[in-house]
Formats: structure tokens, sequence, C-alpha cells
């Protein structure tokens, strides 16, 4: 059974269903549907691991027809120094650097293949109590269903109440950052780029969108956040424009806003008992590198990889789980590490740590086998 259905969560149910399990997916919201016409809000950006998980399970072709886009070249640069490091996808020998999708559109697509495959969907559903017992959980619902099952996944985010319960702890790494995100048009093409600048603590992305547009993730701290979120569309994009440094032209148009307080999160264990996390409720990070849901499938690829098939027994056997552990918990663990150190770097204000960063990226750029092997990891190869 899995409690949570986003994209973690129903990818996971999806790949259990097709290795055969009977599989329940328990989601407090109501039902996904990504109806004709449905204005773009969340939007992540996939590498090419994950696609491939979306085409093992099916359904990489229905998220692609719901406005998803490949993108082809990336360019990351700071705004303090002549630093910038520019990755292009026939460099690479790749067919793209990566695809923006929307997360409407993967959980619809994904909760339509579960139906399609006969799950036990239970939208706006909740839980009230759980029995764990030596050979089962028992799953008490509000409304007074109990079900049943030899292994409980929770994917129910990154506040996890079932990671809570079951006594795991985490480690937060508060930002005191949020994210902005919103819809914005540009002067100029966004030439199927995804772009982004470093200002110290302030980080602009635009991920180009199927219809010219760009969805832009601005992350700072929470007062420059809370204060760009208070202003109006015209002044929202005339600062956007400066914090972007102007590269697309002047912001044409902007939809409504978001924001998003930043944690970094890492449980300290994955399994216990009957449990296991994926996705958020395992681990957090930065968006600064789009990798979070990217870590989320990498978590799902390897569960699947590592529960026997249906004939083959418990699937809660402390190998698997055990090997599902030791195989995620140290990449995720890397890739949080990673981040906080790109942020510390790019957030620097000390000209000693600019002129080294500057030099470093640099060197980077210029060096083809150390590029590729940043933009390789990046794409999940
Ligand atoms: C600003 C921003 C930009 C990002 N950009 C990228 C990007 O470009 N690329 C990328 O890879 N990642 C990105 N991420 C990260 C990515 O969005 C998340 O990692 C991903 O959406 C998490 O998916 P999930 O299924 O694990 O969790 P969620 O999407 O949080 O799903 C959890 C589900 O569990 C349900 N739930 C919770 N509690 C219960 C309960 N008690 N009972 C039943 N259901 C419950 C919730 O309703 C929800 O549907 C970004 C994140 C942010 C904040």
């Amino acid at each position: 059974m899995v409690v949570g259905g986003g994209a973690a969560g129903a990818a996971t149910a999806l790949g259990l269903l097709q290795a055969g399990w009977r599989v329940a997916l328990v989601e407090r919201k109501p039902r996904p549907r990504f109806p004709r016409g449905t204005p773009v809000t969340r939007v992540a950006t996939l590498n090419a691991a994950s696609m491939r998980l979306l085409e093992d399970l099916g359904v990489a072709r229905a998220v692609l027809d719901r406005r998803g886009h490949a993108f082809y070249r990336m360019e990351v640069w700071d705004a303090h120094s002549t630093a910038a490091i520019r990755f292009d996808a026939d460099d690479l020998g790749v067919p793209a650097l990566g695809w923006t999708v929307e997360l409407l559109a993967l959980e619809t697509s994904l909760w339509e293949a579960l139906e399609a495959n006969g799950a036990d969907l239970r939208a706006e559903t909740r839980w009230r109590a759980i029995d764990w017992r030596p050979d089962r959980v028992d799953l008490h619902l509000q409304g007074g269903d109990v079900l049943r099952t030899r292994l409980l996944v929770a994917a129910d985010g990154g506040e996890s109440p079932l990671r809570t319960r079951a006594g795991i702890a985490v480690r937060r790494t508060p930002y005191h950052a949020s994210g902005v995100v919103a819809t914005v048009g540009t002067r100029f093409a966004h030439e199927d780029t995804a772009w982004q600048r470093f200002d110290h603590d302030a980080i602009v992305a635009f991920l180009p969108l199927a219809d010219g547009r760009c969805s832009i993730v601005w992350s700072q701290p929470d007062y420059a956040a809370e204060a760009v979120m208070a202003l109006d569309d015209d002044a929202f994009a005339r600062a956007l424009e400066d914090a972007f440094g102007g590269r697309l032209g002047t912001i044409e148009s902007v939809s409504p806003r978001h924001l998003f307080p930043l944690v970094g999160r890492q449980a300290q264990d994955y399994a216990r008992g009957r449990l296991v996390l994926v996705g958020d409720a395992a681990h957090t990070i930065h968006p600064l590198a789009g990798q979070g849901l990217n870590l989320g499938f990498a978590d799902v690829q390897a569960l699947l990889e590592a529960l026997p098939n249906e004939a083959g027994g418990d699937p809660a056997g402390t190998d698997a789980l055990r090997e599902y552990t030791r195989s995620r918990r140290l990449e995720n663990e890397t890739m949080l590490r990673a981040m906080e150190g790109l942020r510390w770097l790019f957030g620097s204000r000390q000209p000693v740590v600019t002129a080294l960063r500057a030099a470093g990226v640099r060197q980077t750029d210029r060096r083809d086998l150390l590029k590729r092997f940043f933009a390789l990891r990046a794409l999940g190869l």
C-alpha cells in the first residue's frame, strides 16, 4: 500500500502494480485531473533517468503530450564575476538535457495508468490509526475501512505524517529562504534553454515551456521573497528582469505567483519494520539544481529493483529494504551536501571566494571531461 499520491507515490504504486502486486493508493487530496486550458502551476525539470522510469511505467508519452517540453541547452552564470558555464545536448551526445513537465500532468497521467491497471485508488481519504503487526500493517481510514498490507510505502511529502508516526527522526536544514514560482512571458525566445543566474543568495531560474513562456523559480531569503510577493505585477516584472540581468529582454506577462518555503531534510532511516520512505518523505533539497523529484524517482526505481517479484516472498524482508536504504541514502546525502556547498560558494560575498568560484567555474567550463562528468551526473546517467 502507498500513502501519498504525488508523483513519487503514484509512480511507486504503478511500478508495484506492474510487477504483479495488489496495490492500494491513499491520498488526502482530490484525484488529480488536467482539463484542457488548465493554467500552468508547478513545473519540475526531469532528467534522463526520470524519463526512462516514466517510459518503463508506460506514461512518458501521456506526460509529454500534456505540455511537456524538452530542452537542449543549459546556461548558468554568476552576477558578480565572469563565471559562466554552458551545457549542450549535442556536445554531450544525449538527445536532450532534460524536460520541463508540470506536476499536475505527471500526477494525472500516473493516476490514469493506475486506474487502467486496476489499482485500489482512494482519493480524498485520510488515515486515523495504524496497527504495526509482525506480519502486516493495518491502516485504519477515516470512515471505518481498514486496509491490510505487508509493505507500507510513505510517499506523503516533506512533513510525512507516517514518518513521524513511525518515530523516524529527520535532520532539517532551514535555508531561511523561499522559492517564488510563476509563469512569465519574455520579449526574447527561451531558445529551449534552461537559464539560471546566481546573485549571492538570490538564485533565479527560467525554465522553458512548450508555449514559449518560462516557468520561473526565484529563491531568495524569506524577507526578500515576501517583499517581491507583495509587489504588483508590473513592479514584480521589473524586479525579476533585474534579478535575471535582462537576459531574455523585458518580462511581458506574469501569472499569479506562489511561495514555497525551502527546507533541506534527510530522514535518519529510510525503512523501519514494514514502512519504507520514498521521495520528499525521505529527503528534500534546495531547488537550485532542480533535483528534488529526480532523486525521488531514483528512490522509486531503486525500491522497485530491490523488492522481490510477487511470487518471491515478503516485500518487507529485511534484505530488500536494507538494500534500498543502502543504495539511496548515501546518494541523496551526497546531493544534499553538494547543493549546500554550491549555495555557500555562490552566496558568499567575500572577494576571495568570488574570485575562486569564477576561476573554478571557468576551468570546469573549459575542461570537457569535468563538464561531462557533472552534466551526466545531473542527468542521472
Ligand atoms: C520551488 C520548487 C521547485 C522545484 N523544482 C524542481 C525541479 O525542477 N526538478 C525536480 O526534480 N524537483 C523539483 N522540486 C522538488 C519536487 O517538486 C518535489 O521533490 C516533488 O514534487 C515531491 O514529490 P513527492 O511525491 O515525493 O511529494 P509530494 O508532491 O509532496 O506528494 C505528497 C502527497 O502526499 C499527500 N499526503 C500528505 N499527507 C497525507 C496523508 N496523511 N494521507 C494521505 N495523503 C497524504 C499529499 O496530499 C501529496 O499529494 C522543486 C521543489 C520546489 C519547492
